[in-house]
């Protein structure tokens, strides 16, 4: 198995950063409490990132996008979920809808999708889970059949990131019904304005809020074969590798949710007094937060070994993807909870966001494969189980 590495940044990686750092205190931060109450698509919020050329971010430059790549991604959406998970998931969604397209689709496919999600033109939502395939995914039940020159298809998945906002979608139908499990998918590019694509009920979520979650429907779905992302039958290596791919920005969003509730929790720690002197000065704190930046740290180097892992065809991917995303969360879940313990009763109120970046970490450890499926995927690499 590949190993780990030390891991610098390049000069114009923090650049970059610093860029981002600069939009995210001027433009997301201040909009972050209301766009969490408010539960609504920050559309404003959407612009800014079109704007300062960052929707483009990991998209390749031959078509139409900004170029960079899976750790620029992570910078990107590191800095943006200091401030707001669910702004985060802005671009980190966009790209998980892109993916099966940038790893398997035609070069026009690629080209809609690059150059619409770099100008603002078009979002894009990865459609996988049903109600009843969640962690078995490859149990799903929607169903594309064959109709001269096109496909016909039925079903609806639920728990769809961005849905409604996005215009674009990544949908996995069965196409082989009596086709071996997992060998019998096929991807397809959707688009929202198709005549019986529809979208269902919007979720109440914990967390995570400005990002809508909703059903995505299909009622006799007519679409030519163009709208087929790779091979037939070959769409449930594409929504795996997709994973593969994506996990580690879920990672860098875990980090940083992790990473923005411990340095307001520092800062707060540092002003609060009680006995007469900061509440910082007391050891049973001081401890707590050292723990705290040993997990923040060492979940940063997860995170971006397993971005290097995407940018380098790493053979060992899903290994490094599943890590990454694995530890980075249980880190931001354990960091979010401790930063509320850190400020007291003031922690669990909403005057103060360490209570959201709390309900904001729960779903990291959920989404894109819950932590258990992570530990199966990293188990089969370690035992060597395929
Ligand atoms: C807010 C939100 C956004 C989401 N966005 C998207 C999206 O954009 N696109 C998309 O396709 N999906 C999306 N999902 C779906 C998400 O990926 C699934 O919810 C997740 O994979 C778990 O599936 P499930 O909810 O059906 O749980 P289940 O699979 O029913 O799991 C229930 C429990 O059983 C455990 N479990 C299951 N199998 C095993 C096993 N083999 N070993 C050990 N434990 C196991 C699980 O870890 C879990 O604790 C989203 C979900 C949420 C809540």
């Amino acid at each position: 198995m590949s190993e780990g590495l030390s891991f610098t940044f390049t000069e114009e990686q923090e650049a970059f950063r610093r860029s981002i750092r600069q939009v995210v205190e001027d433009k997301i931060a201040p909009r972050a409490a209301e766009i969490d109450a408010a539960d609504e698509y920050p559309w404003d919020i959407d612009a800014v990132l079109v704007e300062a050329g960052f929707a483009g971010v990991s998209y390749p430059e031959e078509y139409g996008g900004a170029g960079g790549g899976a750790v620029e991604l992570c910078i990107l959406v590191e800095e943006i979920s200091k401030a707001s998970a669910g702004v985060s998931l802005i671009p980190a969604v966009n790209k998980l809808g892109a993916i099966p397209v940038l790893l398997a689709g035609s070069d026009e496919q690629k080209r809609l999708v690059c150059e619409g999600i770099t100008n603002g033109e078009h979002r894009m939502s990865y459609c996988l889970t049903e109600p009843g395939s969640g962690s078995d995914a490859a149990a799903m039940r929607s169903r594309a059949v064959r109709d001269g020159d096109g496909w016909v298809l039925n079903g609806s998945k639920r728990f769809i990131t961005g849905a409604g906002a996005s215009d674009l979608y990544s949908y996995f139908a069965v196409t082989d019904p009596d086709g071996e499990k997992g060998r019998n998918i096929t991807a397809f590019l959707l688009s929202r304005d198709m005549e019986g694509l529809s979208i269902g009920r919007k979720e109440d979520k914990m967390g995570i809020r400005g990002s809508p979650t909703c059903e995505v429907i299909l009622d006799d779905v007519r679409v030519p074969d163009s709208a087929v992302i790779g091979e037939v039958n070959r769409g449930f290596q594409i929504a795996m590798r997709t994973l593969d791919f994506s996990r580690p920005t879920i990672a860098a969003q875990a980090l940083g949710i992790a990473q923005g509730a411990l340095d307001f929790a520092v800062r707060y720690c540092r002003e609060r007094r009680q006995f007469g002197r900061p509440v910082a000065s007391f050891q049973g704190l001081q401890f707590m937060f050292a723990d705290m930046a040993m997990k923040v740290e060492t979940a940063r180097l997860a995170v971006y070994r397993a971005a290097k892992a995407v940018d380098d065809a790493d053979p060992d991917v899903s290994y490094w993807a599943a890590l990454a995303k694995c530890y980075a969360s249980d880190v931001a879940m354990s960091v979010t909870t401790d930063c509320v313990q850190a400020l007291g009763g003031y922690g669990y109120i909403r005057d103060y966001p360490v209570e959201r970046f709390m309900r904001d970490a729960k779903i990291t450890q959920i989404y894109e494969g819950t932590n258990q499926i992570q530990r199966v995927v990293m188990a089969r690499k370690l035992f060597g189980l395929g």
